[in-house]
């Protein structure tokens, strides 16, 4: 394709992005279609022969957008929001069209500083003291993965460089709790200490944070019985409530035995833009490592996952290798980010952030988050007010978890696998439909539903509307 041809294709490809954002609030939420029906749409064989761009256009009407689950719907609230702002679109495709190879600070000087600049910018919003130095991940998956990594290694002394955990005297231990989310459990085991040497600690029934306490009780019981602890993963909004663990408390825990403390915050990062909600995380300065996603709720478009660390010497020393032939005369002066994660080929992903900051504005994007606020606590009272309907734990910040507990026959509050049944198709009805979207989750042992808010376009009618649906397909029989 030459840049002409480019230049054609590339504009009706944006007036074709525009027309279908707008569309958006016509299609149904959740994708429509079968397992593997989009596959068989596919011709089984690869082209043999060029095509025009129409064609293309056609079948991502005709074929991609029906399997697709329009997490940019002002009506879906599952999982988390994840909004994909358009003018971090355009940053995306900036990077995309720069081309550029991102495998040391001389392959692309503006790839490492823009990123180094763009870090700082969020790290001054969301509050944080300038020990802190950034870098963007993928995501919050991989960089629980390389703080794991970095935990191991400062507790066994660098085994790195010599037999590795097989040289290890004694297990290497990681502290969570059961409400942090699957990537800390996947991250503990990929990064080698085994799944037997994670400790789920004891969680407050009610607001299902970590306790300290129970914290401080299992680190001694594990140093009594020769084992060394070596990392905790400390949940700023757990996946299912958005519990959040005591950071002070946890960090006085984990400086009083020298354990490398990872704040994981891939959803509520967002909300430390407010800076009425960074009390949520206090003590996080004490912490090692920091994670969080603007490709959530803050709506840089994925993947953007911001990785926070205090002491860039040792990130270096773990991650760093030094082939000659990457080396250049810059060595020394220069951020190298190769040395500050797992991989070596890096996109210029600071741009999504630029363009966000910059066209969209730091104002616009606290008076969205706010908006969610007031929305889920707008919905939290109309639940708690309503009969028969619970929220089932403290609305933190924009995940309102949910059960309606009619009445059965005898007149006693549905209960068992009854109640189950009852919550999984109320929100299957409504699932189903198109109208809306959210995800069910099990809150002790049993089924709950939670509403996500903070889709881009997800106004306090919206949110009405919502609320409107589920009280009329939880009264359906
Ligand atoms: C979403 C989420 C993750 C995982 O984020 P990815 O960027 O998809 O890996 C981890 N922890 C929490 C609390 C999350 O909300």
């Amino acid at each position: 394709m030459t840049p002409e041809e480019f230049r054609k294709a590339g504009h009706e490809l944006i007036d074709w992005i525009a027309d279908y954002r707008q569309k958006i609030p016509g299609l149904p939420v959740r994708a429509q279609v079968q397992p593997g029906e989009v596959r068989t749409a596919l011709p089984p064989q690869p082209p043999a022969k060029i095509e025009e761009f129409g064609a293309l256009l056609t079948d991502l009407d005709r074929i991609i957008v029906p399997g697709i689950t329009q997490v940019q719907h002002p009506m879906h609230y599952g999982w988390f929001p994840s909004n994909a702002s358009l003018a971090s679109v355009l940053g995306d495709i900036a990077s995309s069209g720069l081309g550029t190879l991102g495998i040391s600070w001389e392959s692309c000087p503006a790839l490492t500083e823009v990123e180094e600049v763009v870090c700082d910018w969020l790290r001054q919003l969301t509050g944080l003291s300038d020990r802190w130095k950034g870098t963007i991940h993928d995501t919050a998956s991989t960089a629980c993965v390389t703080a794991m990594i970095l935990a191991r290694e400062r507790a066994s002394g660098m085994s790195k460089n010599g037999s590795g955990l097989q040289g290890a005297a004694a297990p290497l231990i990681v502290y969570s709790t059961g409400q942090a989310h699957s990537s800390i459990a996947k991250a503990v085991q990929l990064a080698g200490f085994g799944n037997d040497n994670l400790r789920f600690i004891e969680e407050d029934p009610y607001t299902r944070a970590m306790l300290p306490g129970a914290l401080a009780l299992a680190i001694e019981q594990d140093l009594a019985a020769g084992n060394i602890p070596a990392g905790i993963v400390c949940s700023v909004g757990a996946t299912a409530t958005t519990a959040m663990d005591p950071v002070d408390a946890i960090a006085a825990v984990a400086s009083r035995h020298g354990i490398w403390l990872h704040v994981d915050a891939a959803m509520a990062g967002s909300a430390m833009l407010l800076p009425e909600c960074r009390h949520l995380w206090r003590g996080v300065e004490q912490a090692d490592s920091l994670a969080w996603n603007p490709h959530k709720w803050m709506g840089t478009i994925l993947d953007t996952a911001l990785f926070y660390v205090r002491d860039v010497d040792h990130l270096e020393r773990v991650m760093s290798t030094n082939p000659t032939y990457l080396h250049s005369s810059a060595d020394g002066q220069v951020t190298q980010y190769r040395d500050w994660g797992i991989p070596l080929g890096r996109r210029f992903r600071a741009l999504k952030l630029w363009f966000h900051l910059r066209l969209d504005g730091i104002d616009a994007i606290q008076a969205r988050l706010r908006r969610d606020l007031d929305n889920a606590q707008w919905l939290k009272a109309q639940v708690e007010s309503s009969e028969n309907w619970e929220v089932l734990a403290p609305v933190a910040l924009q995940t309102v978890c949910i059960r309606h507990v009619p009445l059965d026959d005898a007149g006693l509050p549905l209960c068992g696998d009854a109640l189950d049944r009852h919550t999984l198709a109320w929100l299957g009805r409504i699932n189903a439909s198109g109208a809306a979207f959210m995800s069910a989750s099990v809150l002790d042992g049993r089924w709950m539903v939670r509403v996500s808010i903070g889709v881009e376009d997800t106004t306090a009618a919206h949110v009405a509307r919502l609320w409107e649906l589920i009280q009329a397909s939880a009264s359906t029989n």
